[in-house]
């Protein structure tokens, strides 16, 4: 039934999309990509449906039906989709690589929604030309990782892939262990990366190369049009500075929420500033700058603290890779030394957010002395590796809470001091910050603080929970999950447990790169 069109029992007549396709990658020409069919998984089973996200695109509910799960399985072709895998390659841990995919991805075509064209990719549909000694396949312990943490990052208002449902299948996949398959079905406007445009620059293909930045910049990055006025008309100046830009909020807003990406490769790198590629990801627990998540990453190279460096160092990898189209070589470096300005400024801005100093409470003039303090309780944190999370989420209950009292005592700060050892320090550094703005801004900004510091978070023992049960077949706690990260700034009356401390046998996973 690979090929078959879907029965449709609903309104729609068998032979009509259920979705309104269209192919603009494919005008890009067969250099590109390689037309193909997944490759059908035995027994697929529902294991989740996005329906907040079906709903937010405006897409039927038919899709969600048991003819679509043999389309999400990769069992059957949905009318009107026109499956393919596209090629890019990339540095990983700092070494050319060469070609590395589509893997394991296999592009449907481009949907409309209410929220514009969305690319729908189906990860872990099997083997395409690009898979080199790979199964083509993906696990379901990482695709349940991948999806609810791409609904994670997009409760949190981070950019993101986004995730629509997840489908599993009894059959076997061999990666340390013996594991089921499973497969996620993605959905962005783009699934350009980093590595689609060095593929093409390393081949020295600069008609291929120029092709595809102008298909980013007809579809996917128009505002490079008007960015192109800063850099002399150099559309594709514009296109790196709009990049680096977006990398750069990326990155602050990764920093702000304490999210290790694990494998910051330059195929892993989306062109539209998207969080993509969830593997060995995690939302650190106690605070440590040099936290290294992917246990293969022997280096550290990918430590939480120096993940804005190396999206630098692989912004630097996508300018050479658009030097031949930008044609000015001093243009080129003047536009990535945006970065090194842009990140601070997004990651100060994210980081007086979290303390409550935004609107009239963040003016420019402040700008220093709030770094100050947001360095010295960072460092605080670090000195006692205190739980990311939850530090800043009581920090905002006790700010509340202050601001219902007469007066600021140090009884008020309990539920925050009690997060450390050294409450004395923790006490000096709550003096300074309520110096900075005075007790009377404290309702407001505790208020826009319980909207910016979340309560829940995909913490890897919560992932790795829901894992187990469905590994045994039970995917209920993935919905409850899901529930939550939805709205992680909400508090979930009866759901404490999820937003508490770690079990201690959380220190012990070991999340490996294996997918
Ligand atoms: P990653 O670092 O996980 O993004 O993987 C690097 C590349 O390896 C990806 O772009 C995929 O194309 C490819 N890949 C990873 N896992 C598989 C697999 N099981 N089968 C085929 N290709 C894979
Ligand atoms: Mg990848």
């Amino acid at each position: 039934m690979s090929s078959a069109p879907l029965e449709n029992p609903a309104n729609t007549p068998a032979d009509q999309p259920v979705l309104d396709w269209t192919h603009r990658l494919t005008q890009l020409g067969t250099s590109f990509f390689t037309t193909l069919q997944p490759t059908p998984v035995a027994a697929p089973r529902w294991a989740a449906r996005n329906e907040a996200l079906r709903h937010e695109l405006g897409w039927p509910v038919q899709l969600f039906d048991e003819d679509h799960l043999q389309a999400f399985a990769g069992n059957a072709t949905m009318v009107g989709s026109q499956p393919l895998a596209t090629v890019y390659s990339g540095h990983q841990f700092g070494q050319w690589a060469g070609q590395l995919g589509d893997g394991r991805a296999i592009w449907l075509g481009e949907a409309a929604s209410t929220q514009g064209p969305q690319e729908i990719q189906l990860k872990g549909a099997g083997r395409t030309p690009y898979s080199r000694g790979g199964d083509g396949r993906a696990v379901l312990r990482s695709s349940i990782r991948e999806y609810l943490c791409s609904e994670a990052m997009h409760g949190l208002d981070i950019p993101t892939t986004r995730a629509l449902c997840l489908v599993a299948s009894p059959e076997p996949v061999r990666r340390e262990t013996l594991e089921t398959a499973a497969v996620v079905a993605r959905v962005a406007p783009s699934f350009l990366r980093f590595g689609h445009f060095e593929h093409f620059s390393a081949q020295g293909d600069t008609d291929s190369l120029r092709a595809l930045a102008d298909h980013a910049l007809a579809h996917h990055l128009p505002e490079c049009m008007e960015r192109a006025t800063l850099w002399q008309g150099n559309v594709y100046a514009a296109l790196l500075d709009v990049v680096q830009e977006r990398t750069a909020r990326l990155l602050a807003l990764w920093q702000a929420v304490g999210f290790c990406h694990g494998v910051m490769n330059t195929d892993n790198m989306s062109l539209l500033g998207l969080t993509i590629d969830y593997g060995p990801f995690q939302f650190m627990d106690g605070f440590d700058p040099g936290h290294v998540c992917n246990h293969s990453d022997h280096q550290g190279r990918y430590a939480y603290g120096r993940q804005p460096n190396v999206a630098y160092w692989n912004l630097y990898c996508l300018a050479q890779a658009l030097a031949p189209l930008i044609d000015d070589h001093d243009m080129t470096l003047e536009v990535l030394e945006g970065y090194k300005s842009q990140f601070p400024r997004f990651l100060g801005d994210a980081m007086r957010a979290k303390l409550g100093l935004t609107g009239a409470l963040a003016p420019e003039s402040e700008r220093e002395a709030d770094w100050t303090l947001v360095e010295d309780v960072m460092q605080l944190m670090a000195a006692e590796k205190v739980d990311f999370t939850l530090f800043w989420r009581q920090l905002s209950h006790a700010v509340v809470q202050q601001s219902q009292a007469s007066a600021v005592t140090d009884a008020a700060w309990r539920s925050v001091t009690d997060l450390v050892l050294d409450r004395p320090r923790l006490l000096a550094w709550l003096a300074r910050y309520t110096a900075r703005t005075g007790q009377t801004h404290f309702s407001a900004m505790g208020d826009q603080m319980l909207r910016t510091n979340p309560k829940f978070v995909l913490r890897n023992h919560l992932a790795e929970i829901a894992i187990r049960q469905a590994q045994a077949g039970d995917f209920s706690e993935i919905e409850t999950l899901h529930m939550l990260l939805k709205s992680p700034f909400d508090e979930h009356p009866g759901y404490e447990a999820h937003a508490a401390l770690p079990p201690d046998w959380a220190g012990q996973l070991e999340i490996s790169c294996s997918s």
